[in-house]
């Protein structure tokens, strides 16, 4: 753990006497012998004290506090009220050696007790010590010990020229779980994030609470201008600890969280410079959405990258996404056996941003996720009022390999399919082979899942990359998507033509489909029939287009009288 605190559940040590009971207790020895006293006052200030009344006191402190401060109480009030006197007690005053060991035998006890006693008085100093410095719901270290841990490590990291970074992460959408489930659901989600956050730190880091759903990690020891790799893996961490769903009052919680990093010495030269400037960059994060930034001294106002974010958030939201729809064609007869859908960006101009200008931040910032979920939602209503008008084609959509990283992606996507009441056999999900390869461990079970729902897979752009052709094998896919910087050189570029060659037999081999992309020429039409290839998707077939002519193109591309082989038709 690392924090280094235990949390404190409800079984606090019961044997430790807390502040209002110790103060209790005090007031009963003193009043017990103010009992005991006044007897012996009435009876004009002789010693014989009903017995009863003497062991009182030690009776209450056994109870409280052990024998030995029981017997303390018990010869206090003797002395105090009688019947003993200090000649009575005092070792030195024995009459014999029997007489001494009983009197010593006697103070070495008082003494241990007392000792004991000091003991549990300094263990509950040291626990209300730990309380003050530890967030009660979630055991974490609070503000106070982040503030004292703080301190110490820029002091040292001063001495030692090393550095340190504090990380600011606030969990997204947190509000909303209070207003809806209550208060008590909030709390159980902070106490299992926290439970999960705690395992994101490296054992020399501290992880804190400091209220609300605003946690904090201190990263000691850093060795200068490594801090961004580290505070990026320790997002990384944060955002697979929080990945799986948690399960809240009776409820299924997704949660995602913000993150503003803030370095000493390069940001702040204060650990109170520190924790401000990570609290910045944690707002220009939140901005942009289930994200981290580091700090930017020179950007007061929000970068250029994390403005276009913010927008691009705000534009899902206000539905100023639209989807254009590009037609897959069979090449023999220029039937349309499938669209792929493609996003664009409507601004209020009315100017239409196309995906290369946002599709790269919206993936770096997390803002993939809602346009993920958004183009899904609207591809799935057209491709029902398509269905509707007996049309059907197959819907080709574009992932990226971070929505593949969400908790039960493959589950949620055919779900998402279904409750429009189709068919997710009718979908191909569209991969670069990086969403393939990146993190293979964690994505190709989530692509077999995938498949085993029915949707089909794509691999995009092949060839664009480092691409292997080997690698295909291992791969569950159904099309194999040709980039179209291959076809680009076809038919001049003899060794391009061999590539796209290869590429097809491989497909044969695996039973996959090849679609050439990018086909914007008569020439590359007819050496794709040449080669064989069945499938194609281009320019020169057909642009990308609004639904309306979507759906005006898909009828006529349906309609067998009208249909024409696209290499005809660009001749
Ligand atoms: P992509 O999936 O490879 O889509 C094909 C892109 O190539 C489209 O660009 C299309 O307009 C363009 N294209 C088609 N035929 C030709 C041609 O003959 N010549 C040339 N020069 N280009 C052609 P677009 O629409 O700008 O999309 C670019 C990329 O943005 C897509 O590449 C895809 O990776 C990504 N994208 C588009 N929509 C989405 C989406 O909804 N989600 C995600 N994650 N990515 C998307
Ligand atoms: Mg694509
Ligand atoms: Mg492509």
């Amino acid at each position: 753990m690392a924090s280094g605190l235990k949390a404190h559940g409800p079984s606090v040590d019961t044997e430790m006497v807390s502040s209002p009971s110790r103060a209790r207790y005090l007031v009963g020895v003193l009043i017990l012998l103010m009992a005991c006293w006044l007897p012996s006052a009435l009876a004009g200030g002789e010693t014989n004290l009903p017995p009863l009344a003497l062991a009182l006191p030690g009776i209450y402190a056994a109870l409280r506090l052990g024998a030995g401060a029981a017997l303390a109480a018990a010869v206090t009030a003797g002395v105090v009220a009688g019947p003993l006197t200090p000649a009575a007690i005092d070792p030195f005053e024995a009459q014999s050696a029997g007489e001494w060991l009983f009197r010593t035998a006697f103070f070495v006890i008082i003494a241990l007790g007392a000792h004991r006693y000091a003991r549990r008085l300094q263990r509950e100093t040291d626990r209300h010590h730990a309380q003050a410095r530890t967030d009660p719901l979630t055991g974490m270290a609070n503000r106070t010990m982040l503030d004292e841990r703080l301190a110490t490590a820029v002091r040292r990291a001063d001495r030692s020229g090393h550095a340190v970074a504090l990380a600011y992460l606030d969990l997204d959408d947190f509000k909303v779980v209070n207003d809806t489930l209550g208060h008590a659901a909030g709390d159980e989600l902070l106490t299992a994030v926290a439970e999960r956050l705690r395992g994101c730190a490296r054992a020399a880091d501290l992880v804190a609470r400091q209220g609300g759903d605003e946690f904090l990690f201190l990263l000691n020891d850093l060795t200068p201008g490594h801090s961004a790799p580290v505070a990026q893996a320790l997002f990384d961490r944060v955002q697979i600890a929080l990945d799986a769903p948690f399960a809240i009052a009776g409820a299924e919680l997704l949660i995602g969280a913000s993150m503003g990093v803030s370095v000493f010495p390069d940001d702040a030269p204060t650990a109170g410079a520190l924790r401000q400037h990570a609290d910045t960059a944690m707002y220009r994060a939140k901005e942009s959405g289930s994200t981290w930034a580091p700090y930017e001294a020179s950007a007061t106002a929000p970068t250029a990258r994390l403005t276009l974010a913010a927008r691009l958030r705000r534009a899902v939201r206000d539905d100023e996404l639209v989807l254009h729809y590009q037609p897959v064609v069979r090449l023999t007869d220029g039937c349309i056996m499938g669209v792929e859908a493609l996003v664009r960006w409507r601004r209020e101009d009315g100017t239409l941003v196309n995906p290369g200008d946002f599709i790269g931040v919206a993936e770096q910032t997390g803002v993939i996720d809602a346009v993920g979920d958004w183009v899904l939602e609207e591809l799935c209503r057209q491709a029902r009022v398509w269905g509707d008008a007996g049309l059907h084609p197959k819907c080709g959509i574009n992932v990226s390999p971070r929505q593949l990283r969400r908790a039960a992606f493959a589950e949620r996507f055919a779900g998402r399919i279904r409750d429009h009441g189709l068919d997710p056999q009718r979908f191909v999900v569209e991969l670069t082979e990086s969403a393939w390869t990146l993190d293979a461990e964690r994505t190709l079970p989530v692509l077999h899942a995938l498949r085993a729902t029915g949707v089909l897979l794509a691999l995009d752009d092949f060839g664009a990359g480092y691409s292997s052709l080997a690698r295909l094998l291992e791969l569950p896919v159904d099309v194999i998507k040709v980039d179209r910087s291959l076809l680009a050189g076809v038919p001049e570029r003899v060794a391009a033509v061999a590539v796209f060659e290869a590429i097809r037999g491989l497909a044969k081999a695996c039973g996959c489909d090849v679609v050439a992309e990018g086909v914007e020429t008569a020439e590359q039409l007819v050496l794709l029939e040449r080669l064989g290839c069945q499938l194609g998707q281009g320019y020169g077939i057909a642009r990308p287009a609004d639904a309306t002519v979507t759906t005006e193109r898909l009828r006529a591309g349906l309609e067998p009288g009208r249909r024409q082989a696209p290499a005809a038709a660009l001749r």
